[in-house]
């Protein structure tokens, strides 16, 4: 099976449910111990919905937060269902949870799923260290199994398109965010302090969603489709 007809076939597994795309990248570039041994990976993206995302302006909402549980939720059961649809053709399979940030390890998890949809050209990495997607941008929430498939695809990764654009930058009210544009050999840390972001939004939204999400980097950025674009944004990025 070549990678597109995998993705066609999962796609047709699930439903084809709207809000979702699935990709398919080859993990053998990375270390092993990194794709914990595994050499490809399957990533789920979920589309954000666009009145709650619309809804954001200078903090935090509790429907945000909602919406966020229930997207990761709802990916976490969607690569289950992956996970055992591979593993009923024969492959070894190991889905990772959707939200899995551990302070011990600098707010990262397990595996990173920026990193396996990055690797699979659906997309490309922002100045807000956010994964931006082709046609939906910065608004989705990722998931990744894991799969022992040799798939020989070469990389397919997309330069960053944000330019001069700066508007997560200036929106950020951790000031959590560097602007430098993203390159393959910059780290995470390198782009976004995740401490400074987890402690802001612990300091001051506590009340909401347990002050651990915000959204305001999502809702500005001019490539999330499901907020209206006004021209000047277009302008900042050339859209
Ligand atoms: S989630 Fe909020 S506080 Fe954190 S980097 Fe984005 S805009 Fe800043
Ligand atoms: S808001 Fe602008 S700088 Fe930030 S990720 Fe989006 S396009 Fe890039």
């Amino acid at each position: 099976m070549d990678s597109h007809t995998i993705c066609d076939n999962i796609q047709k597994f699930i439903g084809n449910p709207p809000g979702v795309d699935i990709g398919i990248s080859d993990l053998s570039s990375l270390p092993s111990e990194t794709r914990l041994g595994f050499t490809s990976a399957i990533t789920v993206v979920v589309r954000l919905i666009s009145g709650i995302i619309g809804e954001i302006s200078d903090q935090p909402t509790i429907s945000y937060f909602a919406h966020y549980r229930a997207v990761n939720r709802y990916i976490d059961d969607l690569t289950l269902k992956i996970g055992f649809f591979m593993e009923s053709k024969g492959f070894k399979a190991h889905p990772i949870p959707a939200s899995q940030s551990d302070p011990k390890a600098y707010y990262a998890g397990v595996f990173s799923h920026k990193t396996a949809a990055n690797l699979s050209g659906m997309g490309w990495i922002g100045k807000n260290a956010l994964f931006i997607h082709n046609q939906w941008g910065s608004a989705v929430r990722l998931g990744t199994v894991l799969i022992d498939y040799d798939i020989e695809s070469p990389k397919k990764i997309i330069p960053s398109r944000c330019g001069t654009c700066t508007l997560c930058k200036d929106i950020c009210p951790a000031q959590a965010i560097e602007g430098v544009n993203w390159t393959e050999d910059k780290k995470r840390k390198d782009l976004f302090d995740a401490h400074a972001c987890s402690e802001y939004m612990k300091n001051h939204f506590q009340h909401i969603g347990r002050g651990s999400v915000c959204g305001l980097c999502i809702a500005v950025c001019p490539y999330t489709q499901c907020r209206q674009i006004t021209s000047d944004k277009k302008e900042k990025v050339n859209i």
